[in-house]
């Protein structure tokens, strides 16, 4: 089954949020995080940007001159996330015969940009997380999660885990 972005981003955050939203349980369009990130997406480099999207790979901005391929985000504090988003993006995109492209994750407020490149070892890597999702997905429940994670005040789905 395809994986999304958003699943992969989830997958490096927290495998409950992965198999939450996986299993059509989504609070995200009540987050005022997730708002104020479409919003500064929509505020952002809005003379450039392109969006695209391709069966829930949705492309902030694709920079076709240049071959690469732009992620958008508010803060670097799940970065090892963005980075895989991305990562997972260019290995789409190299698979499916789109083209070469790199990336660069851009943090506006924090006036930070990162190069991203995809290597063999990427591919192996992202090929084995892959399966690990198509695990977690279909796991009968929600995984549980022994205490809260910092990221958890700011996740749409506190009110679910831990009220
Ligand atoms: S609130 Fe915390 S434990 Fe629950 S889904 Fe979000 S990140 Fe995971």
């Amino acid at each position: 089954m395809h994986i999304t972005g958003t699943q992969l981003n989830y997958f490096f955050v927290c495998k409950r949020k992965l198999w939450l939203f996986a299993n059509h349980i989504q609070c995200e369009q009540e987050s005022d995080l997730v708002l104020q990130g479409k919003i500064m997406h929509e505020n952002s480099y809005s003379y450039e940007k392109k969006e695209y999207e391709f069966e829930g790979i949705k492309v902030d901005w694709l920079d076709l001159n240049n071959k690469v391929i732009h992620e958008v985000k508010k803060s670097d504090k799940v970065e090892e996330a963005h980075l895989w988003q991305l990562k997972y993006y260019l290995y789409y995109f190299r698979k499916n015969n789109i083209g070469e492209f790199t990336g660069e994750i851009n943090y506006p407020k924090l006036r930070k940009k990162e190069q991203v490149m995809l290597t063999d070892d990427d591919v192996v890597y992202i090929e084995k997380i892959i399966d690990e999702i198509e695990v977690v997905k279909n796991l009968p429940f929600a995984p549980k999660v022994e205490k809260p994670m910092k990221i958890c005040k700011k996740c749409s789905y506190n009110d679910l885990c831990w009220v």
